[in-house]
C-alpha cells in the first residue's frame, strides 16, 4: 500500500473569535504515522519542560503548495516556499511551529526533536533564520537524501530528491515525471530498499530491472501498478512504522 496520512490532533496559531487556540484545519491536519508519532512525542516532552508544540502548518495538498509558492513568489509572503514537488508539507512530513511558544532554547528544541527522527533545515539553531520553525521528519526518505547526497543519483538536489520521493510515496503527483509516477515511485521504493539503480527518472532501464529481480518481483512493462504494489509491499515490511496506525 501507500504510506497512509493520518488526521492530528494539536494546537495550531489558529484562533476563534474569542481567541480560544484551534486545532489546525482538517485539511491541513494530516500526516504519515511516522510523522504523528514523533510529533505527539515531542509535545509530550515539551509540555513536560513548561512549554507547547503550536503548529501553523503541516500537510499541504499540490493546489496548497502551489499557492504558497505562487504567494513567495508575488512577495505576498516572505518564506521562501518551493514549487509543487519540492517540499515534505506535500508529503505529510513536515511541520512549522509556533517558536515562541516552546519556552526552551532553539537547540534544546532541536535534541528533543532528533529523538524522533526529525531534523531542522538551518544548520544552525538561530530563532531568528528563516524556516527555523520549519521541521522534517524524513522516514525512509533519508535514505533517498544520502543516495543524492553521496553521488549515486543527479538528476535532483539530494533535499529535492528526498521530498518528491516522500510525496510519490503517498501517490501525490510529482510534476518532475509527467507520465512516468508509478515508474518513479518504484524508483524511489527500490532506494529505499538499499537499491542502486542511478537516477529517479521515471525511465525504466536495465539497473531497474535488474534491482527488481533481485527483490523477486516479476517485470511486467505492461502492468506497472502491480510491480508498483509488490515494491510498495516490500517497504511496508522493511518501514513498519511508517504504515502503522499509532496506539492511542
Ligand atoms: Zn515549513
Amino acid at each position: 500500500m501507500k504510506s497512509p496520512l493520518l488526521p492530528v490532533d494539536l494546537l495550531s496559531i489558529y484562533k476563534n473569535k474569542l481567541g480560544d487556540a484551534l486545532p489546525l484545519p482538517a485539511r491541513m491536519a494530516r500526516c504519515t504515522p511516522d510523522t504523528h508519532t514523533a510529533l505527539f512525542g515531542i509535545a509530550r516532552e515539551v509540555a513536560r519542560k513548561g512549554g507547547q508544540l503550536v503548529l501553523s502548518d503541516l500537510f499541504r495538498s499540490y493546489d496548497m503548495q502551489a499557492q504558497s509558492h505562487q504567494d513567495y513568489v508575488a512577495k505576498r509572503k516572505k518564506a521562501y516556499s518551493p514549487a509543487p514537488g519540492g517540499s515534505f508539507h506535500e508529503a505529510g512530513r513536515a511541520f512549522d511551529i509556533d517558536l515562541s511558544k516552546i519556552k526552551m532554547p532553539l537547540a534544546a528544541f532541536w535534541t528533543i526533536a532528533a529523538k524522533y527522527g526529525v531534523s531542522p533545515i538551518i544548520a544552525q539553531p538561530k530563532v531568528s533564520q528563516s524556516e527555523a520553525w520549519h521541521f522534517d521528519c524524513r522516514g525512509s526518505h533519508q535514505i533517498v537524501y544520502r543516495y543524492y547526497a553521496d553521488g549515486k543519483g543527479k538528476n535532483f538536489k539530494p533535499y529535492e530528491a528526498a521530498a518528491a520521493s516522500g510525496i510519490l510515496s503517498i501517490g501525490v503527483h510529482v510534476d518532475a515525471f509527467g507520465h512516468h509516477q508509478k515508474q518513479a515511485a518504484i524508483q524511489s521504493g527500490l532506494i529505499r530498499l538499499g537499491k542502486v539503480i542511478g537516477n529517479i527518472d521515471g525511465q525504466i532501464g536495465k539497473n531497474t530491472h535488474r534491482a527488481l529481480d533481485e527483490l523477486g518481483v516479476p517485470f511486467h512493462m505492461d502492468d506497472m501498478d502491480a510491480m508498483l504494489l509488490a515494491v510498495e509491499n516490500k517497504v511496508q515490511q522493511q518501514f513498519v512504522n511508517e504504515f502503522r496506525m499509532p496506539v492511542a
